[in-house]
Order: structure tokens, then C-alpha cells, then sequence
């Protein structure tokens, strides 16, 4: 068996998904596989890019273990609750154990239409493909929890959206597909059982240790507004905007899931939306701490009848639990940024450092990601200071600044800024403009090239310095889009 599938989510009950073979492609082609994680899956890449393993990764073939499964899920989209979502142009082919024996999904994206696809052609285009692509292995190569990329075909088949595009499917992988919006599903069908299956699930496959908890669905709650605490503190750190923060975008394990219209900041602004179809701002930069906790939120009224046999003490525990979640981010937050500095962090000095820099970026407009490899590079003693104070447009309001932070830099590790602070994200014009020469021209070289560069983030790449830089006045990209 080429891969050694072990279908745990399709042993679930019927009520949890759909029995949903891809639908075939005409010409399928890989245009990139990821060897790396292959290998850290114990999949054999040259199976996988034989036309056999095309095969499977076009859903032209089901791989022999797999049970292709899409699954039920609702979640709230901009605020309002859809009962039933689910994977509409996404199969789950099965799961597998990889080298360090943790069970990872393997999914296929864009493989055809679901029993959940409503009006969709359960189809993907090849920009919103490459963007994924592209922007997950970032963020695994920036060291943030994420659903990865194992390989990227084409189809041979156009998709419509506004005009026709290339189809293509993306193989993604993740700790789960399990999302907030799981467990809304079944709550809104008032499905208690379903709920504890799902909550023993999670627990046995992300959550072990709660099991061992006085009350281990309580334990599991908590340990999700934690794990999401933490991811949303690392978005703000690099500048990420997830731009689609519904519930069902939310993912149960902690990893940052479903890339659409999502870019990372150039110029420092927390109003800052870059999604098309967030006209409300509601999930701008600096809103996203505030809408995980909505979402946990969420999940915590989903739950409730889990956690107590009484309402009022149900919701008394659920309120606790959420109440960790301001004093856990901001910590984790306060934490970051003095790392950012390169300073202890260890009292509000630094703290008020931090939001003076960040104040200063804003008004000035500066490059986020920029800035502070320029203050790295100060501090390593890699550069002066003109690059910087060049970045933030000679703000005399700089030399205080910079006197403050040196006072209390000063005995810090001179090269563990460069490690924080990265020199490389993927900025939206590149990757915009790596769509582009795919889909005018077949080339993806400069795709190839992004990829590589952005596989190492905190490292001085000479020949590559202008992928730091951020885009010219006529290369700005202000809207993205999901591409659905
Ligand atoms: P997303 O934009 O990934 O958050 O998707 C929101 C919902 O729309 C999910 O239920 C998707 O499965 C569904 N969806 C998005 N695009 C398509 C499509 N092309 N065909 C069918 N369903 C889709
Ligand atoms: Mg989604």
C-alpha cells in the first residue's frame, strides 16, 4: 500500500460526513510536490509523482486505504450562523501517521463537488492554489502552526469565475480539518451525542492530556482558547491577515487554516484589510485578537451541554475558561514584541517601547517586517542605523527612541533579533506577480523561486534582498480575493 491511510474521522457516524469520491480531471499534471513533507509523512515521493500517484493527487484514482469522505460542519460567516457548511470542494482522503507517529489529514482541495457544495462547482483555480501554496509553507517556514502544502496539480479543466481559469487542485495537509464550526453543527442540531464523540475525538487526537482532567471537556475548551491565543499572538508578530476569520475557518487543533484573500501587512497599519469581501473591516489586522475570542466564544456555547447537567453552572465554567484568554494573549503578545526588540521584556518599559515603535511605524506608514529586520541587523551589528531611520521616514521622534532602546538592548543576545525578526514573508505583490506569469505564461519559475526564498525566512539571502523589499507604489495589491 503506497500509503498507509488510517481513516479515524471516517469511523465516526454517518451524521459526521458524506462518502464522496473525487470527481476526475481530464489532463491531470504536478506541477510541484513537496518532498520534504512527504518525507516527514513517510510517503515515498516517487510513488507520488509517478502517474499513479498523480493520479491520486488529481482524484483521478482513490489510493487503496482511503476512505475520500467529505465532512459536516457549520460555522458563522461574517457574523451570521450557517447550519450546514461542510467541505464543499474538498475531500478528505483518509489520514496517515507520520514519522513522529502524529496523525496528520490529507486532503485534497478542489476535487470536485460534495454533498455540501450548495451552488459551488466544488473546483479550485490555480491562483487561489498558488496563494495557499505559497503563504502556508511561509508560515510552516516562519515556525507558525499551519496546514501544509504537499503538492499542487493541475487539472487540465477550466474553472468559471469571472472569466474562465485553469482548475487545480491542492493536496493540503493538517493536525485536522476539525473546526469551531464541527462542533456548531451539531449544536445547532442539539446532537449531544454527536458533541461528546467529537469532543472525545479531539481530545484523543490533539488533546490527551485533558483526558486526565477533573473534567476533561472543560480542560478541552481551555486548551483550544490557548492554542488559538498563541496562534493569533504569532499572526500579529509577522503581520498575517487571515482576512476570513468565520468559525469555520477556525481550526480545532491551532493551526492557521483555510487560506483565501489572506496577506501580511507592508506599511504598519492595524485598520489594514486587504480582503475584498470584508468591506466592514471585521477582520482587519488589528480586529483579529478580538474575533478569536468571539469565535472561542462560539465554541464555548457550543459545548455547553458538555461541560455542566445545569445551564447556569455550564455557562459559569464556560465564562471562566474564556476569561483566560485576554491575560494568556496579551502576555504572549508583550512576550513577542520585546523578543521583536530584542529586550527581557521584563518590565513596562519595554512594553512601552514596543507600542512607541509601533506607533511611530504607523504614523509614518513604515514597512512592518522591514523595520524591525533593520533594527536586527542594528543590533547584530550587521548595519547602522540609516536603514531604519531611511524605513521610518527620518522621524526625528527616532533618536529618543532609538537612545531608550539601546539603554535596555544593551545586554541582549546580539543575533537573536534576526532569528524573530524575518528578512523574507511573502509579500503580496510577489506572490501576485507569481500568479500571474502561471497564468499568462506557464512559468513557474518565479513561483519555484518565491517558494525557496520564503523557505528561509531569518536568513540573509544577498542574491535574493529585493524580495524584502516592499512593492513599488504601482506594485501595491490592496484587494485579495478568496477566488471561490
Ligand atoms: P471558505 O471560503 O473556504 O471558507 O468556504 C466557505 C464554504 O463554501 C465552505 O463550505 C466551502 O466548502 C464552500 N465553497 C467554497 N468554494 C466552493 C466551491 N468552488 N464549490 C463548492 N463549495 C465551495
Ligand atoms: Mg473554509
Amino acid at each position: 500500500m503506497p500509503i498507509a491511510f488510517d481513516n479515524s474521522y471516517a469511523r465516526l457516524p454517518e451524521r459526521f460526513h458524506a462518502l464522496t469520491p473525487p470527481t476526475p480531471v481530464p489532463e491531470p499534471r504536478l506541477v510541484r510536490l513537496n518532498g520534504a513533507l512527504a518525507d516527514e509523512l513517510g510517503l515515498d515521493r516517487d510513488w507520488l509523482a509517478s502517474p499513479e500517484g498523480i493520479s491520486v493527487l488529481a482524484g483521478n484514482a482513490v489510493a487503496p486505504g482511503s476512505t475520500p469522505i467529505a465532512t459536516a460542519y457549520a460555522g458563522h460567516q461574517f457574523g451570521n450562523f450557517v447550519p450546514q457548511l461542510g467541505d464543499g470542494r474538498a475531500i478528505l482522503l483518509g489520514e496517515v501517521l507520520d514519522r513522529s507517529g502524529v496523525r496528520r489529514d490529507i486532503q485534497l482541495k478542489g476535487a470536485g463537488r460534495t454533498r455540501f457544495s450548495r451552488g459551488g462547482d466544488g473546483r479550485a483555480a490555480l491562483g487561489p492554489v498558488m496563494r495557499e501554496y505559497i503563504v502556508s509553507e511561509a508560515m510552516a517556514a516562519l515556525g507558525i502552526k499551519t496546514t501544509r502544502a504537499l503538492a499542487f496539480v493541475l487539472t487540465g479543466a477550466a474553472v468559471m469565475r469571472d472569466a474562465p481559469l485553469p482548475g487545480a487542485i491542492l493536496t493540503r495537509v493538517a493536525a485536522s480539518h476539525i473546526r469551531i464550526g464541527t462542533f456548531q453543527f451539531f449544536a445547532a442540531r442539539q446532537d449531544v451525542e454527536a458533541l461528546r464523540l467529537l469532543a472525545d475525538h479531539v481530545i484523543a487526537r490533539h488533546y490527551p492530556q485533558a483526558a486526565a482532567a477533573a473534567k476533561p471537556y472543560l480542560a478541552l475548551l481551555e486548551a483550544v482558547i490557548a492554542a488559538q491565543a498563541d496562534l493569533v499572538v504569532r499572526w500579529l508578530l509577522v503581520g498575517f491577515i487571515h482576512g476570513v476569520m468565520n468559525t469555520d475557518n477556525a481550526s480545532i487543533a491551532g493551526e492557521t487554516i483555510d487560506y483565501g484573500p489572506c496577506a501580511f501587512l507592508d506599511a504598519y497599519d492595524p485598520e489594514t484589510v486587504f480582503s475584498a469581501i470584508d468591506a466592514g473591516g471585521r477582520y482587519a489586522y488589528g480586529n483579529q485578537p478580538g474575533i478569536v475570542l468571539w469565535n472561542l466564544t462560539r465554541l464555548a456555547e457550543a459545548v455547553l451541554p458538555l461541560l455542566a447537567t445545569e445551564t447556569d453552572a455550564a455557562v459559569a465554567l464556560a465564562q471562566a475558561a474564556l476569561g483566560a484568554f485576554g491575560p494568556r494573549y496579551q502576555a504572549a503578545y508583550d512576550a513577542g514584541i520585546a523578543r521583536k526588540l530584542g529586550l527581557a521584556g521584563d518590565s513596562e518599559a519595554d512594553t512601552g517601547l514596543g507600542a512607541e515603535l509601533l506607533g511611530l511605524l504607523a504614523a509614518r506608514g513604515a514597512d512592518f517586517t522591514l523595520s524591525f529586520r533593520h533594527l536586527s541587523r542594528l543590533h547584530a551589528g550587521l548595519a547602522g542605523e540609516e536603514p531604519l531611520r531611511a524605513a521610518l521616514g527620518h522621524d526625528p521622534a527616532l533618536d529618543g527612541w532609538l537612545a531608550r532602546w539601546r539603554e535596555r538592548s544593551a545586554g541582549t543576545t546580539r543575533d537573536a533579533m534576526l532569528t524573530v525578526n524575518p528578512a523574507f514573508i511573502p509579500r503580496n505583490h510577489r506572490i501576485e506577480a507569481a500568479i500571474a506569469a502561471a497564468q499568462e505564461h506557464d512559468d513557474f519559475a518565479p513561483f519555484e523561486e518565491l517558494l525557496a526564498v520564503l523557505a528561509r525566512p531569518f536568513d540573509e539571502q544577498a542574491a535574493f534582498a529585493d524580495y524584502e523589499d516592499p512593492p513599488q507604489p504601482h506594485e501595491r495589491v490592496r484587494r485579495t480575493f478568496c477566488g471561490t
